[in-house]
C-alpha cells in the first residue's frame, strides 16, 4: 500500500489532527442517522489507545466559505459524544488555546471547516493554520478524497500524514477489486444515462473481463446497434459514443453483455401492466423498464464463473415494483456467492446502495460504499487527491 495507515506512526504525547465525515442528515435540528459517525470510532479509539489526542475536523452542508447558523457543527457535537461515548467539545474560535487545554480523552471538535472560504480553494495559509493546531494528520474521509481541500490535499503535505481505519478499509477493498483484482472480473454498470458514467465505462472495458450494462444506459447500447428501443429512456445522439465503448471493450477483450430479453410497460407506474419480450421486440409506444429473465440467468452464470463483481448502478427502475425484479435477482445471486466466499464484491453509488439495501443483498456484499462522487471518480480510475496526497 503506497499509504501509511495507523500502525505505521507513533501517537504518544501527539495531537493528531483527523479530518472525518460526519456529515450526518439533520431534521428540525436532530440528527436522523448516526452511520456516518459510528464509522469513525476505531480510528479515535486506535489514536487514543496510542496515547495521541484526537482534534475532529470536518464539513457540514455547503455553506459555501460563509458562516451558516444552521451549518454549525454545534449540534452535531453532543450527538459525536453519544456514539463516541467520550467527552467531546466543539470550539468556533481560540483553536490554540482549546487545544492546549485539551484533557484526559476529551475530543476536540473543530467548526465546519466550510465556513472559511480556504478551505474548498485548498488554500495553504488556511491549511497552514489547521496544521499549527497538531502533530500529525489522519484522513479517515474517502468519501472527501476526490475534493482537493485545505483538509484534504494541502495540510497532508504540511505534517507526517496518514489514513485511518475506515480510509485503509475502503481504500483495500477497492484495490481488492480493481487495482489488483482476482480475475475474471465482472462489472455491472447500469443506472439512467450513458452521459453520465462515459468515463466510468471507458476505465472499466479495459480493467474487467466482462461488463454487464443495464438501466436506461443499456437501451443507449442498443438503439447504437439498430435495435428499436420505442419510448425508453435512451440517448440517441450518444449512439456514436457507445459504438465506440463497445469498440474499445473488444480491443481490450472485454466482453460485454446487453439485456436478451427485456420487461415492457407503456406507463412507469406501480402496478402498471408490463410484458416480457426480446430485446428486438420492443413496441414502439412502450417503454423498457428492466431486463428480463433471460437476461438474470445470463448474469448470473457470469457472476459464478467470477472471481471479483464491482457495481454501480441498478438493471431496471428498482423504484417501482415490478421493474426492480432484476437488480434484485442478481443482487441475491452476487450476495450469496460473497457470503459463500467465491466472490469478492463492491458495490457503491447512491441509487446503487438503495437498490441493495431493498433487494436486502448489501449485508453479504463483501463491501458497500456509501462514498458517492468519491466511489465514482475512483471507478473511473481517476486519481483522488486526498488518497495521493497521503503517498
Ligand atoms: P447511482 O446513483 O447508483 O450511481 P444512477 O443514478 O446512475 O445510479 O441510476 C439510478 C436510476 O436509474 C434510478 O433512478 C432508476 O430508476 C434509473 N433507471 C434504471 N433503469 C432504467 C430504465 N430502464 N429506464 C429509466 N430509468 C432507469
Ligand atoms: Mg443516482
Amino acid at each position: 500500500m503506497p499509504w501509511k495507515t495507523l500502525d505505521d506512526i507513533d501517537f504518544a504525547g501527539k495531537r493528531a489532527l483527523v479530518r472525518v465525515d460526519i456529515n450526518v442528515p439533520v431534521e428540525d435540528g436532530v440528527v436522523t442517522d448516526t452511520t456516518r459517525i459510528e464509522r469513525i470510532i476505531p480510528t479515535v479509539d486506535d489514536i487514543q489507545a496510542k496515547g495521541g489526542k484526537v482534534i475532529l475536523m470536518a464539513h457540514f452542508g455547503r455553506p459555501k466559505g460563509k458562516v451558516v447558523p444552521e451549518m454549525s457543527l454545534e449540534v452535531i457535537a453532543p450527538v459525536v459524544a453519544d456514539v463516541l461515548g467520550l467527552p467531546v467539545t466543539w470550539v468556533n474560535s481560540d483553536y490554540a488555546d482549546a487545544v492546549a487545554a485539551m484533557e484526559g480523552d476529551e475530543v476536540l471538535l473543530l467548526e465546519n471547516l466550510r465556513f472559511n472560504p480556504g478551505e474548498e480553494k485548498n488554500d495553504e495559509g488556511f491549511a497552514k493554520r489547521l496544521a499549527s493546531l497538531g502533530d500529525i494528520y489522519v484522513n479517515d474521509a474517502f468519501s472527501a478524497a476526490h475534493r482537493a481541500h485545505a483538509s484534504t490535499e494541502a495540510i497532508a503535505r504540511l505534517l507526517p500524514a496518514c489514513a485511518g481505519r475506515l480510509m485503509a478499509e475502503e481504500l483495500g477493498a477497492l484495490e481488492k477489486a480493481l487495482g489488483t483484482p482476482e480475475r475474471p472480473v465482472v462489472a455491472v454498470v447500469g443506472g439512467a444515462k450513458v452521459s453520465t458514467k462515459l468515463d466510468l465505462l471507458g476505465n472499466l472495458v479495459t480493467k474487467v473481463d466482462a461488463l454487464v450494462i443495464g438501466g436506461g444506459m443499456a437501451n443507449t447500447f442498443l438503439a447504437a446497434q439498430g435495435i428499436n428501443v420505442g419510448k425508453s429512456l435512451c440517448e440517441h445522439d450518444l449512439a456514436e459514443t457507445a459504438r465506440d465503448i463497445a469498440q474499445k471493450a473488444a480491443d481490450a477483450g472485454c466482453e460485454i453483455l446487453l439485456p436478451r430479453d427485456v420487461v415492457v410497460a407503456r406507463e412507469f407506474k406501480a402496478g402498471a401492466p408490463s410484458e416480457v419480450l426480446k430485446t428486438e421486440e420492443c413496441p414502439e409506444d412502450a417503454m423498457i423498464l428492466d431486463a428480463g429473465p433471460d437476461s438474470v440467468a445470463h448474469i448470473i452464470q457470469v457472476f459464478e464463473r467470477s472471481k471479483t463483481l464491482v457495481w454501480n448502478g441498478p438493471l431496471g427502475a428498482f423504484e417501482i415494483e415490478p421493474f426492480d425484479a432484476a437488480t434484485n435477482a442478481a443482487a441475491a445471486k452476487a450476495a450469496a456467492l460473497s457470503k459463500d466466499g467465491r466472490l469478492i464484491s463492491v458495490a457503491g453509488g447512491g441509487d446503487t446502495v438503495a437498490a441493495l439495501n431493498k433487494a436486502g443483498a448489501a449485508d453479504d456484499f463483501s463491501y458497500i460504499s456509501t462514498a458517492g462522487g468519491a466511489f465514482l471518480e475512483w471507478m473511473e480510475g481517476k486519481t483522488l487527491p486526498g488518497v495521493a496526497a497521503l503517498g
